[in-house]
């Protein structure tokens, strides 16, 4: 296939909606992905900082799971086929169990729902609901579950919240999640509402959290925190539900981001790179006692992609056969760290947010994380924010970015930040 300059032109303006989002804040028409870097239409590269939202954490197109994916399609294997036992699921299954289930002693199921992130945090509320038949549940400040209608009941962000058009009330307490208020512990105030017959607090089917918030702004729980209301959770009778949509697979240090916080969930929530390819894949961890949902009773046409039941083993077996991988994460992020130290020491009261692989700077304003951005765009570097107010430059880089592309992406952002600064300055003169 050649790739002819079809340029985009105004066919997106005339006729794709106006929701589309990324695509405005990286106006080219892209064309091929490999690695790291993402080419477009004029040839034109680009490093690769945002890695689809970490849906790529092993990088675009990876040889090994491009080789497999084609051999499965040569060979005539089921690209769609419902929940039926397929070759690639049992493979994949086992790839699971043997390099990630059992080496951290977990007994878990795994509950393929819908290929999306927010069907599988549906599906986990309604095996907590229906476990302990319990109608509750606790989620927390900038929390960010998804955008159907149950999981955006769970979603703290105003604005989408605002997109349902409906009441969103039903079945959630809100709480400060870790860090919401200085100085104020919320694993307190909810430890004295669970026990006060009193506080209002309807005894909850479950705890649901990301132990770094993604899309709320890169807040990183304490792992002490996460570890009392995981016992908090424990001792009064609901499930830990934590969300590694996009905090999982790595993006964090290990496999999963709880790890080595003392405590194992009821229940986990993972999409994004569970596929390791890009490809729509999403999954239910469940507690054997848990695992209540009769045959299709969460149903969906699209639970188990093939295609990414063969790029996810490939995931599994190349990068969490041992912990040479994670091992690379942490020096990786190490990098990651020391460069944004240099852009907030750029910003008078700027902040380091997130954790391992899973960073950012908070830069005050939307206003200008979003100049700087849109600047390192224009010098080859795709890059978004985060945040209530879009205030923080996050770094989602993959996971397998070699050195010398991660020190010249971030060599990038720092010149970025540098001219919007100066470009500010002289602008205020
Ligand atoms: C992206 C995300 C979701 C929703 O996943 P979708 O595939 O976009 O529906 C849910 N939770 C977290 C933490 C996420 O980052």
């Amino acid at each position: 296939m050649t790739n002819t300059v079809n340029n985009g032109g105004d066919i997106y303006d005339r006729r794709e909606s106006e929701a589309r989002s990324y695509c405005r804040g990286f106006p080219t028409t892209f064309t091929a992905a490999r690695g790291s870097e993402l080419t477009d239409e004029s040839g034109r590269r680009y490093i690769d900082f945002l890695a689809g939202c970490s849906s790529l954490n092993y990088g675009h197109n990876d040889p090994d799971m491009k080789a497999a994916l084609i051999e499965h399609i040569a060979g005539d294997g089921l690209a769609h086929g419902l929940d039926l036992h397929t070759d690639a699921k049992a493979a994949f299954l086992r790839a699971f169990e043997t390099h990630i289930l059992k080496p951290r002693g977990m007994d878990h199921r795994l509950m393929f729902t819908g290929p999306t992130g927010t069907n599988a945090i549906e599906a986990a509320m309604k095996l907590a609901r229906k476990s302990t038949g319990r109608s509750n549940i606790v989620a927390f400040t900038n929390g960010f579950h998804g955008v159907s209608m149950g999981a955006l009941a769970a979603t703290g962000n105003g604005y989408h919240r605002g997109g349902a058009g409906t009441d969103l009330g039903g079945g959630i307490t809100r709480l400060p999640f870790d860090g919401y208020m200085d100085g104020f512990d919320s694993a307190d105030l909810l430890e004295q509402m669970l026990t006060d017959n009193s506080s209002g607090l309807d005894a909850p089917a479950a705890i649901m959290l990301e132990t770094v918030q993604g899309e709320g702004g890169l807040n990183a729980a304490s792992p002490e925190w996460v570890a009392r209301i995981a016992r908090l959770a424990r001792e009064h009778g609901a499930l830990l539900i934590i969300d590694d949509i996009q905090a999982g697979c790595g993006r964090t240090g290990g496999f999963f981001s709880f790890e080595g916080m003392g405590f194992t969930p009821d229940i986990i929530t993972m999409a994004k790179s569970v596929s390791g390819f890009g490809l729509p894949l999403a999954l239910v961890l469940v507690r054997p006692e848990h695992d209540v949902m009769g045959p299709a009773e969460h149903n969906g046409t699209f639970r188990g992609n093939n295609h990414a039941f063969v790029t996810a083993r490939i995931a599994i077996e190349k990068f969490w056969a041992d912990d040479s991988f994670q091992r690379s994460v942490e020096a990786r992020a190490k990098v990651v760290e020391d460069g944004l130290q240099k852009l907030a020491a750029m910003i008078p009261g700027a902040r380091l947010k997130g954790r391992g692989m899973m960073r950012g700077v908070d830069v005050g304003s939307g206003q200008l994380a979003g100049d700087i951005c849109g600047q390192a765009f224009e010098n080859g570097l795709i890059i978004e924010t985060s945040g209530p107010e879009d205030e923080v430059v996050k770094i989602l880089a993959p996971l397998t970015t070699p050195d010398t592309v991660l020190r010249k992406g971030i060599d990038i952002l720092l010149d970025a930040a540098r001219t919007t600064i100066d470009g500010n300055q002289i602008a205020a003169e």
